[in-house]
C-alpha cells in the first residue's frame, strides 16, 4: 500500500518479571494512512500505552514491526512529535510558551527567521498568539496542553501521537480542545494518531476508530466513521448516526472486558 504511514505488523509484547510474565499485547495490526485521524479506544489496562511505547520507539516488542514511512522504528524516530495527558510534566517551568514551542525546533537546521515563523504560526493555530511571553504556569490546564499542541505544530512532524491528552481538563475545555485536534487534521492535513479509553471522544474525532479488545490484546475492530468531515459538538453529536456508532463502539468495548470477544483468524 503505497500511502501507508504508519504500519503495525503483528505486533506481541509480553513484559518479563521474577513474578511471572505478562502478555500485554498479544497480535496488533493495523496501518494508517497519510492525512488521516485515527483514534485507538479499548478499556483500562487493554495496552494501549504499551502500544504507543513500541510505535514511538521507546519499547522494544517481543515479535511484529513498527514501520513509520517504510522504515522500522527501533528508536524513538526524529519525524514523530508526541502529546501526553500530563502537559504539566511535558513542559518546562523555567521557559516561556515561546520557549517550549521553540525547543524541538532548535535539533532542525533553520534560521531563525524560519523558527520565528514557524513558532508564530503555531501559536496562532492553538489560539495562543498574544501569550508567547508567559510562563506555563502562569495558564490554565487547557492553555497548558494547547502549548503542548502548539509545539508539536511547529516541529511539522509526519505523524502525531496524542495519549489520553485531554483526560485531566475540565468537559469545556475538553470540547473545545477536541475541535482545535479536528481543526489541526482538517486544515493542515496533520496525520493524527490519537488514543483514548472516551468512546464518544473516539467516534467524535476518527475518521477511523480502532477498537482494542482486553489484554492480551488484538484489534477487535477497525470502525470506518461514516459522519460528516465538518463536525461540531452540538449537531453531530445530536446525530442518529453518532449514537448508532458510540452505541456499536460501546457493546465492543463491553464484549471486550467481558472477554467475549472472537479473536480474528488472521491475529490468531
Ligand atoms: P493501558 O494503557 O490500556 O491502561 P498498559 O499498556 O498500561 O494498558 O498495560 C497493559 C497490561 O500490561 C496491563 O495488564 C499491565 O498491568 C501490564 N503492564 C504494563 N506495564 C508493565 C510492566 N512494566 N511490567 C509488567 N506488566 C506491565
Amino acid at each position: 500500500m503505497p500511502d501507508t504511514l504508519l504500519h503495525v505488523e503483528r505486533l506481541k509484547k509480553v513484559y518479563e518479571s521474577p513474578t511471572g510474565d505478562v502478555e500485554a499485547i498479544g497480535d496488533i495490526s493495523f496501518r494508517m494512512s497519510a492525512g488521516e485521524l485515527v483514534c485507538i479506544v479499548g478499556p483500562s489496562g487493554c495496552g494501549k500505552t504499551t502500544l504507543l511505547k513500541c510505535i514511538a520507539g521507546l519499547l522494544a516488542p517481543t515479535s511484529g514491526t513498527v514501520e513509520l514511512d517504510g522504515e522500522r522504528v527501533s528508536a524513538p524516530p526524529p519525524n514523530m512529535a508526541l502529546v501526553f495527558q500530563e502537559y504539566g510534566r511535558s513542559l518546562y517551568p523555567w521557559l516561556t510558551v515561546r520557549g517550549n514551542v521553540e525547543l524541538p525546533l532548535k535539533h532542525k537546521r533553520l534560521s531563525r527567521a524560519d523558527r520565528d515563523r514557524l513558532i508564530d504560526d503555531a501559536l496562532t493555530a492553538v489560539g495562543l498568539e498574544h501569550a508567547g511571553g508567559s510562563y506555563p504556569w502562569q495558564l490554565s490546564g487547557g492553555m497548558q496542553q494547547r502549548v503542548a499542541i502548539a509545539r508539536a505544530v511547529a516541529y511539522q512532524p509526519e505523524v502525531l501521537i496524542m495519549d489520553e491528552p485531554f483526560a485531566a481538563v475540565d468537559a469545556q475545555t475538553r470540547a473545545d480542545l477536541e475541535d482545535l485536534v479536528r481543526t489541526l487534521h482538517r486544515e493542515r492535513g496533520m496525520s493524527i494518531l490519537f488514543v483514548t479509553h472516551d468512546i464518544d471522544e473516539s467516534v467524535y474525532l476518527g475518521e477511523r476508530v480502532v477498537v482494542l479488545s482486553k489484554s492480551p490484546t488484538w484489534v477487535q475492530e477497525d470502525l470506518a466513521i461514516d459522519l460528516p468531515d465538518a463536525r461540531d459538538q452540538i449537531t453531530t453529536r445530536a446525530l442518529p448516526r453518532f449514537t448508532e456508532l458510540r452505541t456499536h463502539v460501546y457493546e465492543q468495548i463491553q464484549r471486550a472486558k467481558r472477554g467475549e470477544a472472537v479473536r480474528p483468524v488472521s491475529a490468531a
